[in-house]
Formats: C-alpha cells, structure tokens, sequence
C-alpha cells in the first residue's frame, strides 16, 4: 500500500535507490540503462561529482533566502552566465523551479508587457497543435496535446492552434521544406489577422517539437519566416526550450541553430540536469526595461524563485558543459546516433521516421509504413514498448500523440551528454529489440 499519488494509481513503479553516470538502480538490484534522461532532463547523467560538490557548497553556506528580500551571489552568477551564453539582445534571467513556472512567467511578463506599453487590449496567444508546454492551466491552454488538455478544456483560456511543423506527415509531395515552411508561416499570418493583429500577444512553440510528437525540427527557414511575421504585426515571439535548450540539440539554444532570437525563452529540464528542479525565462531588454520604466515590478512570483542550491546545480551544470566541450560531443555523436538508429531499425516495418539533432531523437512508429496509418490506440504500443524496454534494463521515453485526431506512437531518446559511443550503440539495439518484440 502506497500513500504517494503516483501518476498511475493502479500500478506503483520499481522503487529508484542509487544512480551514478549512465544507470540508475532499483531496490530489486535491476540496473537501467538511462537512454532517455528520464524525460530529457539528466544532461550530465547521475551523480556528477562536480554538481554535486556544488551543491553541497552551496548547501553548508547558503540554503535559501526568500527573493523579496535577497538576491544571492549565485544566482547573480547564473544570470550572468546564461546571459554571456544566451542569443543576442537577452538581457535578464527569471530563475523558477521547473518547466511550467516557466512558460507561466512567459506568458505574464508576455501579457504584462502590452500592459506597461499601452496596449492592454492584446489578450490572445497563437501557439501549435501537437505541442507540450506544461501541464499547470496556463500552460495547457497553449498547449496542443489534446489528450493533455481534454478533462480540462472547459476552464482553459481560449487560445490558437496552428499547424506544427511536422514534415513527416504534413510536408506536400510537391513542396520543397522550404516552400513548406513559408506555407506554416503563412498559416501563422491568417491566425493573427483572423484575431485581429492588435489583439495578438506572442505566438509560442517549442524549437524543437519533443513530448507531443515525438522530436519535429523545424524545415530550414521556418522559423526566421515566423520571426519575421510576428515582427510584422507587433507580435512576441516565445520559444519553449525547456525540453530542447540547453544543449540538448548540440547548441546551448535550439534556436541559434534557427538563425532566429526569440523575445523570451523558456529553459528548464537541462537547465539543472535533474539535480534540483529549475527553469528560467531569458527575456529581451525591451521587455525589462517596460516593466522597470512602467510598474517597476512584474506581477507575478513564487516561493522558491531563484533557489540557491537549484542555482547552485544548474551553474554548475553549466561550467561542465563548456569545460567538457559537451556541445561539441553532442554534434559529433549525435551524428554517429542518429546512424546507429537507422542501421538497428531503418528498415523496420513498424518504423515510419527517425528524426532528430543531437542527442535528441524521436522514433515514430507505424502500423503501416506505405500509408503512414498509425497503430490502434486500443493497443498502447507506446506503453508496451517502455514496459518492455524496462524489463530489458533500458529506459526511454515513449508516448502517444495525437495523428490526423488519433493518437500515434513515438519513442523519444535523449541520452546523457555524457553518454559514449558503445552506450549509444547499446541503446538504439535494446531499442530494436523492444520495437520487434511489441509490434
Ligand atoms: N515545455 C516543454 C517543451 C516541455 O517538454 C515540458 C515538459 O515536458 C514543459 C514545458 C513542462 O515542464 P515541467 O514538466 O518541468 O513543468
């Protein structure tokens, strides 16, 4: 008899006792080989010396101090760091404890912008279907996961979903990625007149599609030709790279990667590797300097803003990702990665596309390759195959999203950085093994 509210409350999960590098350990002494960084969030693996040294640093000289009255030396400190590393034109860091704190200060300090300038009349966000920005009600209202957000519909605020950028299944036969991405971009467009363009606030996606529908990066040029639309109509422009940021892609932001700035973006997961929790919103100097010129003050705060131990990990995490050439190490074997799938499973006939950047890769798996037609959802191919992979000592990230309004399945890998090539290699034939042995 469990008292925790687990996630599921017929079935109680193997209990985690120890974890160190790649594996983590359960009490009935079964290793599991981490292919996934449980939801692409333990960058550096588990147990890294030095994160943990900086915590425990940060632990005996400062545990906490509450943000209205203090800042702290280290959270100064990550500030400026991810301010020295962030894309041009970021000017401040809103340090929070997770994913949705995140993309909720997004949207406030989104919303409490137009206020400050005189225009409190914009009130609406445009963001994607078959995207994930977290699951607190603001965030889901954005959001386009729709099995996420159906027992909740009714008291979400009204928002707009345009088409994600998903190639795979929405690319037309006889448009070139590009042509493709203009199209998206001009779909954007009719959004933001069909609401009125002064109505308008930000539009918001993830830079790189992770939980909804398995990893979609963006065609070449889409979104420089979002950036530019939202520019046209006075529209901000807010990337959620809480799963794909922080060097998940081989480059701290997904979107340097774009040739695109957004106005504010939204870090977690990565941010803290999974050593505590934290996110941060990295916003534009324009946004700072309306809300320090107007109000002085933006209207929104949590307890534990900017918790020194959490910023404590996260700097930490930070310094070994430049100090290990970590971004480096995820271009190259990413590369090698994204090979090693396609040789283990390429060819198989429930593999419908393998995509990915970095070591960030999405599996979409298939009842029928020619025709693209999902499993039946009645067959929960998505939680088979962790079940499966869990018994074989692997874990990775499978979930149903949603395919022409039924759900499809995706298995989503995002090892460790630190992650070497045999490992790699361990993972994408573990994979092949699972995927032969449930469909
Ligand atoms: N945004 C994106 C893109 C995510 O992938 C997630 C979590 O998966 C979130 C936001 C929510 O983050 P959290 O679970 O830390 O609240």
């Amino acid at each position: 008899m469990t008292h925790v509210f687990h996630r599921h409350l017929r079935n109680t999960p193997p209990v985690a006792v120890a974890a160190s590098g790649m594996t983590l350990r359960d009490a009935a002494g079964r290793e599991y080989l981490d292919a996934s960084g449980g939801a692409a969030v333990s960058s550096l693996g588990h147990a890294h010396p030095d994160v943990l040294a900086a915590m425990h640093a940060q632990i005996d000289r400062l545990p906490y101090a509450h943000t209205s009255f203090f800042t702290t030396e280290v959270a100064e400190q990550l500030a400026d760091e991810l301010i020295r590393t962030a894309p041009e034109g970021m000017s401040h860091v809103y340090l929070v404890s997770g994913g949705s704190e995140a993309v909720e200060s997004a949207l406030k300090m989104a919303r409490q912008y137009f206020v400050e300038i005189g225009q409190p009349q914009r009130t609406h966000f445009i963001a994607r279907r078959q995207s994930y920005h977290g699951n607190t009600l603001g965030a889901l209202a954005v959001g386009g996961n729709e099995w996420r957000r159906a027992p909740f519909a009714p008291i979400l605020t009204p928002a707009t979903h345009v088409a994600p950028c998903y190639p795979y299944r929405e690319q037309r036969a006889d448009e070139t990625p590009e042509a493709y991405g203009l199209r998206l971009a001009g779909e954007l467009e009719a959004a933001i007149l069909a609401q009125g363009a002064d109505r308008v606030i930000a539009f918001v996606a993830e830079t790189v599609g992770g939980a909804t529908a398995g990893v979609l990066t963006p065609v070449p040029g889409y979104f420089k030709a979002v950036r530019a639309v939202c520019d046209k109509y006075g529209v901000l422009l807010i990337l959620d790279e809480v799963m794909c940021g922080m060097g998940r892609t081989g480059t701290l932001y997904a979107c340097e990667q774009e040739g695109v700035v957004p106005d504010l973006v939204t870090i977690a997961k990565g941010l803290g590797g999974g050593y505590q929790p934290v996110g941060a919103v990295l916003a534009q100097k324009k946004i700072v300097e309306a809300m320090s010129k107007g109000s002085g003050f933006f209207q929104h705060g949590h307890t534990y803003l900017g918790h020194p131990v959490a910023c404590a990990a996260a700097l930490a995490v930070q310094q070994v990702i430049h100090r290990d050439g970590l971004l480096a190490k995820v271009r190259d074997d990413g590369i090698a990665f994204g090979q090693m799938l396609r040789d283990e499973i390429g060819n198989h006939p429930h593999v419908g596309d393998i995509r990915g950047r970095g070591f960030f890769w999405g599996v979409e798996l298939v009842a029928d390759r020619g025709s693209k037609a999902p499993f039946d959802p009645a067959r929960a191919v998505n939680a088979l195959i962790k079940k499966d992979a869990m018994a074989r000592g692997l874990l990775c990230y499978p979930f149903g999203g949603t395919v022409d309004g039924r759900q499809g399945d995706h298995v989503l890998l995002a090892p460790p950085f630190i992650a070497s090539r045999q490992d790699l290699q361990k993972i994408a034939a573990l994979l092949a093994e699972s995927i032969d042995a449930v469909t």
